[in-house]
């Protein structure tokens, strides 16, 4: 039933590595040892060519936030490609779910303070969307005849996006090795990673006051008039899942407002449920300009991307008029947008929200807690249904394990033969299920986490 029609899986994969060019790919590598081939998937499993059936705790790629399945959203695509499969949006022109799904965020979008969100503007991605955000940044402070603030401050580890700007604004340096990056006018601080980088004696709350103050820092050393926008992901999810203390958020806010600088909230993981809310800035109470989403926005069945542009930039851009040279063929596309829309539905009339914030999020916390007790894990932490561990040598002194020990590689390979897709990103594995997961399928992903770490010690 799972077999691609008269194709074997060493065909399939010859194919593959023939012809194929795989994002963030070892080429050599994956022709010797072959893909694993993906050919479908229900609620939270997927199956592989030959049968394999696996939890898919990374719900895709941090994506399939309603489940794999789900006969409403193909529906939609359907009747919309029936009715209008693509329109522009350039020209004087524009579409029903576009026009539908813009309302339907600003209204979702929580008002904090005096920030809200009236206004969207769209992409297919999170990587173009974070390359709007530049766009947009620059042409606001030009609009305000302030055009030399055009530096952008973001944090090491982030990750926002594999374009030229999104890599830059993310802090890999694999990435920044590779490109020649980052662009000119960005630049880094570090991230609030306790576990990391607390000092012996220091409380998370301590670690969180001085883990914002790196960005005061560094807006002083920029020069406070230079410094355009700061750009961060509520939690770093690629990054390994870096959960920042209560403290840091508020400090951040306090520092952003005090110099008058932007604040962007790239929430292309956290947004869509994700930690309970709509968009996660609810969750920490900080006011952003602008909000980066993808991904959930959709469940990941078809691309979609945009930004959440705050009254503050809207109006400028609005009221100054003139040409916003910018865009994509694909903005606000008919079909992404009523796929969006029907996703929102489902999202609402099975209250996920609510589960999340509720009895599912708080179960799946209390058994990921658990996981602490094992000899392997240094600190596992949760935040809605989000979750990261790092693995330890040695629980008592916090000892690492060198790269050369590849132990999340180790782990997250048990896991892929054992029927869990979990992922390691360097000594941390981290999680991100679909937010339909039940309490039993809680308890099974804790089965097969723990019977993972138990192969790795
Ligand atoms: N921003 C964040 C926070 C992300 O996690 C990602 C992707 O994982 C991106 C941006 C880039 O999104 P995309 O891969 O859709 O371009």
């Amino acid at each position: 039933l799972t077999k691609p029609e008269n194709l074997s899986t060493r065909e399939i994969q010859d194919l593959d590595s023939a012809h194929f060019l795989h994002p963030f790919t070892d080429y050599k590598d994956l022709a010797t040892r072959g893909a694993r081939v993906i050919t479908k998937a229900d609620g939270i499993y997927v199956w592989d060519s030959e049968g394999s059936k696996m939890l898919d705790a990374m719900s895709g790629l941090w994506c399939v936030n309603v489940g794999y399945g789900r006969k409403e959203l193909a529906d939609a695509a359907y009747q919309q490609m029936m009715t209008l499969p693509f329109y522009n949006s350039f020209f004087q022109t524009t579409n029903v779910p576009a026009v539908k799904l813009a309302a339907r965020l600003s209204a979702l979008a929580p008002k904090v303070g005096d920030r809200s969100f009236d206004h969207v503007f769209y992409s297919s991605s999170g990587s173009e969307s974070n390359d709007s955000n530049v766009r947009m940044v620059r042409r606001y402070w030009d609009l305000l005849g302030q055009p030399q603030r055009k530096v952008i401050i973001s944090r090491q580890n982030a990750y926002h996006g594999s374009t030229m700007a999104g890599a830059s604004l993310g802090g890999m340096s694999g990435m920044h090795a590779q490109g020649d990056l980052p662009i000119p006018n960005i630049t880094h601080i570090e991230q609030p990673y306790f576990f990391e980088n607390g000092l012996p004696g220091e409380t998370s709350d301590e670690f969180g006051i001085r883990a914002a103050r790196w960005l005061e820092e560094k807006i002083l050393a920029v020069g406070p008039d230079k410094v355009a926008a700061f750009i961060a992901e509520p939690i770093q999810g690629a990054g390994g899942v870096i959960i920042p203390p209560a403290t840091y958020w508020p400090e951040i806010q306090r520092i952003v407002d005090k110099y008058g600088i932007l604040l962007i909230s790239d929430e292309v993981i956290c947004a869509f449920g994700r930690l309970g809310h709509w968009f996660a800035y609810e969750k920490f109470g900080y006011k952003p300009d602008l909000v980066t989403f993808a991904k959930a926005v959709t469940s990941g069945y078809i691309p979609l991307g945009g930004v959440m542009v705050g009254n503050r930039v809207a109006q400028v851009l609005i009221d100054k008029g003139g040409e916003f040279n910018h865009g994509y063929t694909y903005s606000g596309h008919p079909v992404a947008c009523a796929v969006a829309l029907a996703n929102i539905d489902i999202m609402e009339q099975e209250l996920l929200l609510d589960k999340v914030r509720g009895e599912v999020g708080a179960y799946f916390a209390k058994r990921y807690a658990e996981l602490n007790e094992h000899p392997l894990v240094g600190l596992a932490e949760t935040s809605g249904l989000v979750a990261g561990m790092v693995l330890v040598k040695n629980k008592a002194t916090k000892e690492r394990f060198s790269s050369e020990d590849a132990v999340g590689m180790l782990c997250r390979a048990h896991c892929f033969n054992n029927g869990l897709i979990m992922r390691a990103v360097g000594d941390r594995m981290i999680i991100a299920p679909p937010l339909t997961m039940t309490l039993s399928d809680i308890d099974e992903l804790m089965r097969l986490i723990r019977q993972a770490l138990d192969f790795t010690l």
